[in-house]
């Protein structure tokens, strides 16, 4: 049954199309469960019926476009339970549907199993046989197997379909797909694919419009890969024993015109793109290879998909070389890293759409950062297909539309407008205290770390930066900044600030922050080498990043240092040794101040041990991204488990809570840096619970202080004593939202979505 079910969905997946697809679907599942017809209803989600898409074993195998109502015939009893539905006798069923002229009358035994993805039914599938029998409990588990291996298959290709038709007969329409809102507003301008650096694997299969230049580019990449094995080759002569030299001649061999080129070029020739083909060609080579008796020709199908890449890294700077961005770009793709969005020229980005991610994840935050309308865990996005079609993104709600009506993009343009005088009138408190009618006085900070972003940072009327994310500088270069290098940053960074304090954090890489020239390879990132850890574990690099910041705070003495994902005092107190043995250093040649140490509470531990912390430590700052991800164990980059990641929970309020009080009986400010504290919904009972400062987006800041000029801290106070109460998050949610309706500030709901 495995093999079959491997068999089956390896087919289904390789098919050249969807009718394809199903049509072996249907034969095989036939022929595995020995049974006498299948047949596979799609939902067609517009005219809310089920369509037969594809059947074997009736007289008339060719009934495809029959349509059966929403709720009607036996498939809408498996469609609304969404459940299996095994009978001896169909016919029989009060809700028995006749089709005309299909034979299946002939059929008494039937089961139909929905095929359901995304908790949304999207097609059935149904084994039929003449005999009146119940079909075995075996025989369900393997229908039920093969539909959920089905779903996403069909969940692509119903997206696909509807795009593909709609954009080809250019005809506009106001389709939507739906993903996580995680940057709000509104953007509307034409996409451009991103597309991940040089994974074979990830190359979609894609229509070329002009094969000649198609074939041009593949032989100029092909070249340039020529150039390179050939100069490598030379050079490691003289080092390399003969048999490996050997394996440089193999390659060169192998990138001969009438080799691998022959074999791309003609697969270009059935309007494949360059990068499709190559992967093509590259996959019939490996599996030759991998089929082979002999252990050391197989192993040389690892060689040929290392050549593909080389290959493929080629092609893809020349594409990145050729790249004009439009006016108005929507980046779109699997994911984006600093580097893709920094590459668009400025005042240029107007969007993006993604499939991978969600709100919480690093490019939501980056582009909220730079007031970039965003959507994460865009599922079933058919990116690939939607090159330089208009696109509208609404990051409240996390809607994309494809090539929207005139109307519908009237409506967006109102939309945007309002949006940007509400910003304009709230500019008015930006030299205003942020300070409750009762005098709390709360300090409100900036997140930084883009080059791009200073600039809003230095004009949002903050009153320092309470978190400069470093790593972001790194990850936007070849390999690991200089230590002089970074003193530059830093410094920059600090003077634009001085006098006002500035927290820089040390290098806070792993989990979803990947350095592209340090390569880290695990199985779950967010729970291994990240942060301090990698710090402690690489003592030259800590040590460098620290003497850069001693360093760049010589004469303006407004840094504060910030330690990343500590679990535990002993990781604080082994940092703080590493960080004073590079002060000495560095004080040796030249008198510098010790700047405050501080730890950030994001890993549950610390949140326990924040009292111990807060004793060694100068200051804390809670980092309620990853504290909401480690707490509520749901990842904080996975689209699929997005709906449970709820800085609303109130274990987070707890936790929140309890490291403020921590704080406060070690005599030590406590800070919140994550994406919460850009909330103004919540905004009242982080007030409440008396963080000395928040740090956020520049552009959140208006709205934060609207909030806090607005409740007298005493309210607030009572407020927080009612909600904290609350065991559950929508109830924690709906008494903020209500409150602030009440207060007349029912406009930051929609931009907290
Ligand atoms: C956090 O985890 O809340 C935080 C501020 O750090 P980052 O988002 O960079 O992981
Ligand atoms: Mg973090």
């Amino acid at each position: 049954m495995l093999k079959f079910l491997r068999r089956i969905v390896e087919e289904v997946e390789n098919a050249s199309g969807f009718s394809e697809a199903l049509s072996i679907l249907v034969r095989l599942t036939k022929e595995a469960l020995e049974t006498e017809a299948c047949s596979v209803y799609a939902v067609d989600f517009r005219s809310h019926e089920y369509v037969l898409m594809a059947n074997v074993g009736f007289r008339n195998d060719n009934l495809q476009g029959f349509r059966i109502k929403a709720h009607q015939g036996l498939i809408g009893i498996i469609g609304d339970q969404e459940k299996p539905l095994n009978l001896d006798d169909a016919c029989t069923h009060p809700n028995y549907l006749h089709i005309p002229g299909s034979g299946v009358d002939d059929f008494h035994a039937f089961l139909g199993v929905p095929i359901i993805s995304n908790r949304r039914v999207l097609g059935v599938i149904i084994v039929q046989q003449k005999e009146k029998r119940k079909f075995a409990e075996d025989e369900e588990a393997f229908l039920v197997t093969l539909a959920t291996q089905l779903a996403a298959i069909l969940a692509r290709a119903e997206t696909y379909k509807i795009i593909t038709e709609q954009t080809k007969v250019g005809h506009a329409d106001d389709t939507v797909l739906l993903g996580i809102p995680s940057g709000p507003g509104v953007g509307i301008g034409d996409a451009v694919v991103v597309y991940p650096p040089a994974d074979l694997d990830a190359v979609p299969e894609k229509e070329c419009e002009d094969i000649a230049a198609e074939i041009i580019s593949l032989q100029q990449a092909l070249q340039k890969t020529r150039d390179t094995i050939k100069e490598l080759g030379e050079r490691l002569s003289a080092l390399l024993p003969k048999a490996e030299q050997e394996l440089f001649a193999a390659y060169l061999r192998l990138l001969d015109r009438n080799s691998l080129e022959k074999d791309i070029i003609e697969i270009i020739h059935t309007r494949q793109s360059a990068q499709g083909a190559l992967k093509k060609a590259i996959q019939n080579r490996v599996r030759q290879f991998e089929n082979m008796d002999d252990a050391y020709l197989r192993e040389r199908g690892a060689d040929i998909k290392d050549l593909g890449q080389r290959i493929l890294a080629n092609l893809q700077a020349q594409k990145e070389k050729e790249l004009v961005y439009p006016e108005q770009t929507i980046l779109i793709g699997e994911t984006l890293s600093a580097a893709d969005l920094a590459r668009v020229p400025e005042n240029k980005l107007a969007g993006i759409a993604l499939v991978k991610g969600s709100a919480n994840s690093h490019v939501a935050i980056l582009s909220r950062a730079l007031k970039i309308p965003a959507i994460t865990g865009v599922s079933n996005f058919p990116y690939v297909t939607l090159e330089g079609k208009e696109l509208i993104i609404d990051g409240y709600y996390g809607h994309v539309y494809v090539t929207p009506t005139p109307a519908l993009r009237q409506e967006f343009f109102i939309l945007a407008e309002e949006e940007k005088q509400l910003d304009e009138s709230l500019q008015e408190l930006r030299d205003l205290p942020a300070e409750t009618p009762d005098g709390h006085r709360v300090n409100l900070l900036v997140n930084t770390g883009l080059d791009a972003d200073a600039g809003a940072a230095l004009a949002s009327g903050s009153e320092g930066v309470g978190l400069f994310r470093t790593e972001i500088p790194f990850t936007m270069r070849q390999r690991f900044p200089t230590e002089e290098e970074q003193r530059i940053i830093y410094r920059q960074v600090l003077s634009a600030f001085a006098p006002a304090p500035v927290t820089v954090r040390t290098l806070d890489i792993g989990g979803d922050k990947p350095l592209p020239y340090f390569s880290i390879e695990e199985e779950n990132p967010f729970l291994g080498w990240r942060g301090i850890r990698i710090s402690l574990d690489q003592p030259d690099l800590f040590q460098a990043q620290v003497r850069a910041m001693l360093r760049a705070n010589r004469g303006l003495n407004n840094l504060k240092i910030l330690l990343p994902m500590i679990s535990g005092v002993g990781e604080f107190e082994e940092a703080k040794m590493l960080i004073e043995y590079a002060y000495r250093e560095v004080n040796q040649e030249e008198a510098t101040v010790m700047p405050p140490i501080g730890v950030m509470i994001e890993v549950p531990s610390a949140v326990y041990q924040a009292r111990g912390l807060a004793r060694r430590a100068d200051f804390l700052s809670v980092g309620s991204n990853d504290l909401t991800q480690y707490l509520l164990a749901v990842d904080r980059n996975n689209a699929q488990v997005a709906g449970i990641y709820n800085a609303y929970h109130p274990a987070v309020l707890h936790a929140l809570q309890q490291t403020v009080r921590a704080a406060h009986l070690e005599g030590k400010p406590v800070s919140i840096c994550g994406e919460l504290a850009g909330d103004p919904i919540i905004t009242i009972l982080l007030v409440a619970m008396s963080f000395n400062s928040l740090s956020t987006t520049a552009s959140n800041l208006p709205r934060i202080k609207w909030v806090i000029r607005r409740f007298p801290y005493h309210q607030m106070r009572k407020f927080l004593k009612e909600v904290i109460k609350y065991e559950d998050p929508v109830d924690i949610r709906t008494y903020l939202e209500e409150t602030l309706e009440r207060a007349g500030l029912g406009g930051l709901i929609r931009a907290g979505k």
